[in-house]
């Protein structure tokens, strides 16, 4: 089945054309067919941090009665009929899809994001990016020493300004 135009929401969508894998199963009962349907869609959507794209799939399950009865006055207008020997299972394919599509995709779990500042991309940027930590340029050089000279734990800020105070 291919997959019908639409099925999105405001960051991740199913590509319209693109491959549904789906496996029905029909229980003939006594007001109608049961249908259970599990479907396997792909989803492209945007990271909803970096914006970079993103690919999933996802899985959905659903079960529907599409019953014999059409046009009764008590029917129930939630439900779903027959249609001679036909059922349009788009529908309810569509509902479920679209309520199992993510409304915040993440390219991957721990995605840093932007940087607020300026907007780069911090996966790609590295950990050490960053603007409140910009290093006057007098003292980079004494900011690499430390860091080089103590590989272990964390440079302390204080007594990196006293110490470095006063050098060239
Ligand atoms: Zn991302
Ligand atoms: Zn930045």
């Amino acid at each position: 089945m291919q997959a019908p135009a639409d099925l999105r929401t405001g960051l991740a969508g199913i590509p319209e054309g693109s491959d549904l894998r789906l496996d029905l199963t029909l229980e003939s009962v006594s007001e109608g067919v049961l249908v259970t349907a599990k479907a396997v869609a792909p989803v492209a959507g945007e990271c909803a941090r970096c914006l970079e794209p993103v690919s999933d799939t996802i899985e959905v399950r659903c079960r529907e009665l599409f019953s014999y009865e059409q046009g009764a006055g008590d029917a129930d207008e939630e439900g779903y009929s027959l249609e001679g020997d036909l059922l349009d299972l788009e529908p309810v394919l569509r509902d479920a899809l679209v309520l199992a599509l993510p409304l915040a995709p993440l390219c991957r779990q721990d995605c840093p994001g932007l940087c607020v500042e300026c907007g780069v991309l911090l996966a790609q940027a590295g950990p050490e990016h960053g603007h409140e930590s910009a290093i006057d340029p007098r003292w980079a050089g004494l900011w690499q020493r430390m860091t080089q000279a103590e590989p272990v734990g964390p440079p302390v800020p204080e007594t990196c300004e006293e110490s470095g105070r006063g050098r060239p």
